[in-house]
């Protein structure tokens, strides 16, 4: 293990580490659809957006970001549905990009695919209308604890990004995402 890899957030992806992400995120996205919807959680709307550039780095992607955004536009998870394709001024790298609405309280969202090589693709959410009101969930707090982590093509990019995370376990990930702010 070199020096670098023990800073960037990150646990080798494996079929068990996608099956404990993705059980995760389900159970903390149905916690906070029980009384509310995710969007009045600040910390469910950073960790969407997500997004490398606004680090002004070269390529990194966050799997629990991904994984998050998939989860959240899944109909078994019935949260977003997909209400548009923009097919104007895409901002993503597909044909499209997607607008979903909360099916709770009306926020609007686009999901923007990027995609650098066939194995390196990845997704961001950006609010679009916001129709929460006041957070439930509590502020944004870093380091934030990751539980797949940061990946990209070069170490010193990643590095940049993995001050702001930390490698948790799925309870610290659950906690963090599902905690109210009172
Ligand atoms: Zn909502």
């Amino acid at each position: 293990m070199s020096v670098s890899d023990k800073k960037i957030p990150r646990r080798q992806l494996t079929v068990e580490s996608t099956n404990e992400l993705r059980k995760t995120l389900r159970d903390a996205l149905i916690e906070m659809l029980k009384n509310s919807c995710p969007c009045h959680y600040p910390r469910f709307r950073n960790l969407i957006n997500f997004y490398h550039r606004n680090y002004k780095v070269g390529s990194v992607f966050c799997a629990d970001t991904n994984y998050l955004i998939s989860s959240a536009c899944s109909n078994e998870i019935g949260f977003l549905k997909l209400t548009e394709r923009v097919t104007e001024n895409v901002i993503g790298d597909y044909d499209a990009d997607l607008v979903y609405t909360c099916s709770k309280c009306s926020t609007v969202y686009k999901r923007i695919g990027k995609q650098y090589s066939i194995s390196f693709e990845f997704e961001y959410v950006i609010i679009l209308y916001a129709k929460y009101g006041i957070d439930i969930g509590a502020d944004v707090k870093n380091p934030i604890p990751l539980l797949q982590g940061l990946f990209g093509f070069k170490d010193e990019d990643i590095l940049l990004c993995a001050k702001d995370f930390t490698l948790g376990t799925a309870q610290q990930l659950f906690e963090y995402l599902t905690e109210r702010k009172y």
